[in-house]
């Protein structure tokens, strides 16, 4: 099977450090599923020498929020609420800053836009989650596109990965619309020593799949996610939600998930092995 075309641009990679965290959740991929998934849509059995086997990603790492699910609109609401119980409106820009940051620079980030550098970020913290726990349960939907992709790549048995800012007990809620089965590990906001734009995140998505980081594709909406996967060294395709990315050397920017496809994937690996030799 020939390689697919490359997309435009070349990607770079960043090498950088990372601490041994302990980990919460991890189902290893098998390869005999791998096999299977691909046997059972080829109807025969891949070899070493498979084009499909050696060009696929081995992993395909999942932003939450803004990537998979709309939830950003949900932020929007419970960070607006939080404002106005302090007197205040969050501003654009500061809205804008706070996607795909964790939980304690939001905080910061809300406080000082209001002029209240003061406010218990931990108390702050607490109103929030409670808030959009709330939101979660109601008003969770799929970004367009999402569904589909993620789909495609569990079928093909491509390992998956979610990869988010967001606590444990928010994405416990989401994953009721995500679906548990559809990914072989879950590395979440604080499940990690430092979070996005730090490597760690999709390092340890990596290691817990026990894939090459450089041979997988991590899919995100905003520039912090994007920051954190280039670092770790992967291939990025970037998806922007609610605010718009700039162009950015080693990254395919896609407007939605609609048209993305394996083929786009594993032609964004091909294109990272080539340009970091
Ligand atoms: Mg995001």
């Amino acid at each position: 099977m020939p390689s697919p075309p490359p997309p435009p641009g070349l990607l770079t990679l960043v090498r950088c450090g990372c601490r041994d965290v302990p980990y919460v959740s991890r189902r290893r991929p098998s390869d005999t599923r791998r096999r299977e998934a691909v046997e059972n849509r080829c109807g025969t059995a891949p070899t070493l020498e498979d084009p499909l086997s050696s060009h696929h990603p081995a992993a395909v790492l999942f932003d939450m929020d803004g990537t998979l699910v709309d939830s950003e609109k949900l932020w929007d609401v419970a960070l607006q609420e939080l404002a106005r119980e302090y007197g205040g409106e969050l501003s654009v820009a500061a809205r804008r800053t706070i996607v795909g940051t964790s939980m304690a620079e939001s905080m910061r980030i809300v406080h000082d836009d209001l002029g209240q550098p003061e406010r218990d970020p931990q108390a702050s913290a607490a109103w929030i989650n409670a808030r959009i726990l709330d939101l979660f349960r109601t008003g969770l939907s799929w970004r367009p596109g999402a569904f589909a992709l993620l789909r495609a790549v569990r079928a093909a048995g491509i390992p998956t990965a979610l990869v988010t800012s967001s606590v444990r007990p928010l994405v416990e809620i989401a994953l009721d619309t995500l679906g548990r089965d559809n990914f072989d590990a879950v590395v979440c906001g604080d499940e990690v020593v430092a979070t996005k734009p730090h490597p760690e995140p999709y390092l340890t998505a990596a290691r817990l799949l026990d894939v090459p980081i450089g041979r997988c594709v991590a899919i995100e909406d905003s520039a912090t996610g994007v920051a954190s996967a280039l670092a770790a060294g992967a291939a990025v395709l970037a998806v922007p939600a609610e605010a718009p990315l700039p162009d950015m050397p080693g990254v395919h920017q896609v407007e939605s998930l609609t048209g993305a496809d394996l083929d786009l994937l594993t032609a964004l690996v091909v294109n990272r092995a080539g340009a970091t030799g």
